[in-house]
């Protein structure tokens, strides 16, 4: 048989759904000013990057990940000041951590039974649904409030109705930027207690936001009792290490730990992250100066003609436009032809009709996107 055919044979061994998807697509950015993936614009300063590459090139290659893996955990719950009788586990982002909660809520549905869901407000984190699809589980989405409010009421029936293993809420939502309320937040959490499920308060934009619900657990943990806290060093200036983190109660975090492949955090991310959190302070200025450029261009939007920006707790803007999913179609494709790369969300959700997702750069790159949008309404 040809090797061809060999290849054909074997593509159907491959899940059909698998094979119906799409692979996750990252836009070109070649040659772009990139304002699409709430990158952190600030590269670290040079000295830190000399002393950075001299400390990486002390690491030891040729072993696998050990006892550095540990001292990056404990670093880390020191960070977030991690309450007594939790526990902290690591992913290779928090995409990672995604997949493992799904693989461990992955209960094999009995006879006549539906297969557990996980639930999430929308329009939100794209990888909620994927890793859900992927293991098999069940997607709910719950539409936000038209203001992109956390929707209670219609989250508390939800959950009293599909009963899911997982909720997950994004605080701040993402493609929204919103920080929702946190007495909605609190009745959601407590409807998912009701149903015996297991809440991730994702707070991947935590650097950028006025609250976090770490202050919540601390101040009521006997509430808070199957809420999980899941971080990144993703938007906080490490887009390229991929580390995530998940902490919460300690017999739930156990359980998760089983999954995890053994060495799935690299030596070097690991000895990267170690680093910037030694600098904790020179990422802390980075984010001032982010949240101080959100307010500026977030004005500066404000003044084109027919554009809303909604308030941002997080290092991008969603703004609504003038003319539908076409006007947020032209715009986004004259300012690719000036070089300027955004995120086009006008699809992803009927709530996001007309939308656009911008990422705040630094005070040049944001004046950049200005003049270009300026110069394309003119
Ligand atoms: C960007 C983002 C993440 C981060 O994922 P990483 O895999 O850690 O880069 C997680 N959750 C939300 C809501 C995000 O927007």
């Amino acid at each position: 048989m040809p090797s061809t055919d060999l290849t054909q044979r074997a593509l159907r061994r491959i899940r059909p759904d698998v094979r119906d998807m799409h692979a996750y697509a990252v836009q070109d950015a070649a040659g772009m000013l990139k304002l699409d993936a709430m990158e952190n614009p600030h590269p670290l300063p040079a000295a830190l990057r000399a002393a950075l590459g001299a400390r990486l090139g002390a690491v030891e290659l040729h072993r696998y990940p050990g006892a550095r893996i540990e001292t990056l955990r404990r670093a880390l719950a020191d960070h977030i000041d991690l309450p007594a009788g939790q526990a902290l586990i690591l992913g290779n982002g928090s995409d990672e951590l995604i997949s493992l909660l799904a693989l461990a809520c992955a209960v094999p549905p009995g006879p006549g039974e539906r297969p557990p869901a996980v639930l999430a407000p929308v329009p939100g984190f794209v990888m909620y649904a994927m890793s859900a699809q992927l293991q098999g589980l069940r997607f709910v989405g719950v539409p936000l409030a038209a203001d992109f409010a956390l929707d209670a009421p219609a989250m508390r029936e939800a959950i009293a109705r599909e009963r899911p293993a997982l909720v997950y809420l994004a605080y701040p939502n993402n493609p929204t930027a919103n920080l929702w309320d946190a007495d909605a937040v609190r009745a959601t959490i407590d409807a998912a207690a009701e149903a015996g499920a297991l809440v991730v308060m994702d707070e991947a934009y935590q650097p950028f936001a006025s609250r976090s619900w770490q202050e919540e657990i601390r101040r009521d943990p006997a509430r808070n009792g199957h809420v999980l806290l899941m971080r990144t060093l993703s938007k906080f200036g490490l887009a390229g290490v991929r580390l995530g983190y998940l902490a919460g109660p300690a017999a739930l975090v156990g359980e998760l730990d089983k999954v995890r492949p053994p060495y799935n955090i690299g030596v070097l991310n690991a000895e990267c992250a170690l680093f910037a959190l030694e600098h904790a302070d020179v990422f802390a200025a980075q984010a001032d100066d982010i949240r101080a450029q959100r307010a500026w261009l977030a004005a500066e939007l404000a003044r084109l003609p027919g554009w809303t920006v909604f308030p941002s707790e997080a290092n991008m803007l969603l703004a609504r436009l003038p003319g539908g999913d076409d006007g947020a179609r032209k715009t986004f494709e004259a300012l690719r032809a000036r070089k300027v790369l955004i995120k086009n969300v006008s699809k992803m959700h009927p709530l996001l009709a007309g939308c656009l997702r911008l990422t705040v750069g630094t005070a040049a790159e944001n004046a950049q996107l200005v003049r270009a949008l300026h110069d394309i309404q003119a």
